[in-house]
């Protein structure tokens, strides 16, 4: 036998067990987003690597050593998206979407990243992201907060944690990235390889690191909200009271930012303990600044990005899975009439029963064998078609998961039958 290839490293086939979940999943966020009025985007997957330096910057850890970036047969540099934020702008601003309008836009897709792969850690993984643009008050952060718990509500997940944190604007940032400097400084000897690098380059994202060793000096370090001015702090406050008025609660984190000088106040994310070390399953923002970085006017954004494998990861611990996958009912056919007659039977069903979800059975075979495809299929109902109850214009109805006898139905009462057995969760 030939040898058979496997998957790249951190790269996932979602099998078909696990796609019921991800449908759910994807399911609800989409609704929840056409019903505040966001539109789908949709982007390719390349782009020219420089989007990706302008937009996320030289001195990150994405583009420093997380990019799988390639040149194409003509010699471009072009790289498989690490996040959607960047070619969303370059998407819009080359369509006319952004100058002078306001836009709330969603895509979903994959994300590459050349990370170290673990558990909530992927080199190809899937978010489902949103950016609005135009809008400058905090208002719209509200209101991308609030579709946040309202999609974690509709999937019925609780062990999340918003946190809170403003970054004022670029130049509030400045004056605060001094003072950080000579601090940061002065506990040089404490500071990782990655770290000391960024001290001049980046020092704001060192607040950011995930290594443990830095946790002390982060800690200490001094505290960006004591830079900020009036209007940063006005709409920090709105944003807070938004949140208070509608019964979101959250926790103010410091520490939390992004070291990215397009952003500006507000950031946030969602965190959870059930997950071990990725606990983070959305992160947003505002990003005043990205759109004339790529070439646009001065255009006020913000959005956030969720990832998908940590969401569905989330789900998963309930007994959702099951539920959401299985078929009401296997239609078993024994014999040559009854298969051809099962056959427009089953379609008489899906036109009266829209709802339903009904396996017929292909490929023939004794009856003990299609009754345990049934079984396996893990439908509630088995359908018993044989030639006797084509006579008799009547059905087998057998429950499948214990709860009671078969019964034989008539035809013209299936459908009435079948909507009273098969109770939707
Ligand atoms: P992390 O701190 O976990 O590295 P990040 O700050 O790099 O996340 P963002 O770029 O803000 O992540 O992406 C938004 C979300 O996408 C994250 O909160 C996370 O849920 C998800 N995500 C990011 N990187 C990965 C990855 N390599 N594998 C799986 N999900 C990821
Ligand atoms: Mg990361």
């Amino acid at each position: 036998m030939a040898k058979q290839i496997q998957a790249i490293r951190g790269m996932k086939d979602i099998l078909p067990q696990q796609t019921p979940l991800w449908q759910f999943l994807e399911d609800r966020v989409r609704s929840v987003l056409s019903r505040y009025g966001y539109a789908e985007i949709r982007m390719p997957i390349v782009e020219m690597t420089e989007l990706f330096k302008r937009s996320i910057g030289e001195v990150t850890d994405i583009v420093e050593k997380e990019m799988y970036t390639f040149a194409d047969r003509n010699g471009d540099s072009l790289t498989l998206r690490p996040e959607g934020t960047a070619g969303c702008v370059r998407a819009g601003l080359e369509n006319g979407l952004i100058f002078n309008q306001t836009q709330r836009l969603w895509y979903q897709g994959p994300m590459f990243r050349h990370e170290r792969p673990q558990k909530g850690r992927y080199r190809q993984f899937h978010q489902i992201g949103v950016e609005t643009f135009g809008l400058t008050g905090p208002d719209i952060d509200l209101e991308l907060i609030l579709i946040t718990a309202r999609i974690w509500r509709e999937l019925g997940l609780k062990d999340l944690e918003l946190q809170l944190n403003t970054l004022g604007t670029s130049e509030e940032r400045r004056h605060y990235r001094d003072h950080l400097v000579d601090y940061l400084r002065q506990r040089f000897d404490e500071l990782d390889e990655d770290s000391r690098r960024r001290l001049e380059s980046n020092p704001l994202r060192i607040l950011d690191s995930k290594n443990p060793q830095l946790a002390a000096v982060i800690k200490d370090a001094p505290s960006l909200m004591e830079h900020l001015e009036e209007q940063s702090l006005r709409h920090f406050d709105r944003l807070r009271q938004g949140l208070d008025e509608a019964g979101v609660d959250y926790t103010i984190n410091p520490r939390l930012v992004r070291g990215l000088d397009y952003y500006s106040r507000t950031v946030f994310e969602w965190v959870t303990d059930s997950l071990g070390a990725q606990g983070t399953v959305c992160a947003g923002g505002r990003y005043d600044g990205l759109v004339e970085q790529l070439g646009g006017r001065p255009t006020p954004a913000v959005g956030f990005a969720m990832g998908l494998e940590r969401l569905v990861a989330m789900l998963e611990s309930r007994d959702l899975q099951e539920q959401l996958a299985t078929p009401d009912v296997y239609l078993v056919m024994m014999g040559d009439r009854a298969s051809r007659e099962g056959v427009l039977l089953a379609e008489r069903l899906r036109n009266g029963l829209p709802w339903l979800r009904l396996i017929g059975h292909c490929g023939g075979g004794t009856f003990k064998n299609q009754l345990k495809k049934a079984d396996r299929s893990r439908a509630d109902f088995a359908l018993i078609l044989g030639e006797d109850e084509v006579a008799r214009k009547e059905i087998g109805l057998k429950p499948l998961r214990g709860k009671g006898e078969q019964q034989q139905v008539a035809l013209a009462q299936l459908e009435a039958r079948l909507e009273e057995v098969i109770i939707r969760g």
